[in-house]
């Protein structure tokens, strides 16, 4: 008796092990993990970073705490703020930790472009096609840091050459659309990637489907879209039922004359910072 009972439970054990009897929800994350490292190329590395401790608490508490905010409060603070970045992200109940298996490292985005981004990426894996957001929500301070990087890494004879160089492919502080938490930059930061074999297939995908959920190639190309500012990026998306808003509301608020406490701030005028480059966008009409 007790031996049969060992093998009932034996067998029950094995039983549930299979993939058919496992949670749907776990298989995919297996499936993920494996596609991640396996379709994820170019020629930047990328891995997820797990140096946040807050990305430690595993998928299921992940989705516990974090997917049920719902709302946007901070499209209805007066303050503008956020508009340029100064906000903390984590403190924001409009922006949600995005979950580790969508992204190669900690990121933050509003809550409602992740749930429409989570639309899309399960569309596409479907059809054979992983997403991962490489870079989502930036600070005024994170993306100070990358512009002053360039800044002094550059040897161009006037700071005007200098700014227009790094804005070949990277915004000013406070005149980033990362700021806003709207926009995502997706599996890597080359054209030449999403040009031939398993890049070309995921840009495809994009520009067929990435409408169908709110996403916009906002830097496209400027021979076909008329538009000024910075070179094509065919990684960039944004979630235009949020970002259109957010630029509107960034024109009307944000002068010229806010733009400043980073180096080479004092050529933002000149260069038309707003006109040229806040605004040059393709808008995907
Ligand atoms: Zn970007």
């Amino acid at each position: 008796m007790k031996y049969s009972i060992i093998l009932i439970l034996s067998t029950l054990i094995i039983c549930c092990s299979t993939d058919d009897k496992v949670p749907n929800i776990e298989v995919n994350d297996t499936n993920n993990k494996s596609k991640n490292s396996k379709l994820v190329s170019g020629k930047e590395k990328i891995k997820f970073d797990n140096s946040n401790p807050e990305m430690n608490t595993g998928n299921e508490s992940f989705e516990n705490s974090q997917i049920n905010i719902k709302g946007n409060p901070t499209l209805d603070t007066p303050d503008n703020d956020y508009l340029v970045g100064k906000t903390s992200f984590s403190n924001d109940r409009g922006f949600v930790l995005v979950n580790p298996k969508h992204c190669s490292k900690s990121m933050y985005l509003r809550t409602q472009v992740y749930e429409a981004f989570i639309k899309m990426y399960n569309t596409a894996i479907q059809e054979g096609i992983q997403l991962i957001i490489i870079s989502g929500a930036r600070s005024f301070e994170h993306q100070k840091s990358i512009w002053e990087r360039k800044w002094n890494n550059l040897n161009s004879t006037s700071p005007k050459e200098k700014a227009l160089e790094i804005l070949k492919y990277s915004s000013m502080p406070m005149s980033s659309r990362h700021h806003w938490g709207t926009d995502f930059d997706l599996n890597s930061l080359e054209n030449e990637y999403f040009e031939s074999k398993e890049g070309l297939k995921i840009y495809n995908w994009l520009t067929a489907n990435a409408s169908k959920f709110g996403f916009c190639q906002v830097y496209s190309d400027k021979k076909v879209s008329d538009r000024k500012g910075y070179e094509m990026e065919k990684w960039h998306w944004s979630f235009m039922p949020l970002s259109s808003k957010l630029l509107e509301r960034y024109n009307r608020k944000i002068s010229i004359g806010d733009i400043n406490g980073f180096q080479g701030s004092e050529v933002a005028s000149e260069i038309g910072i707003i006109e040229n480059y806040v605004n040059g966008i393709n808008n995907c009409h």
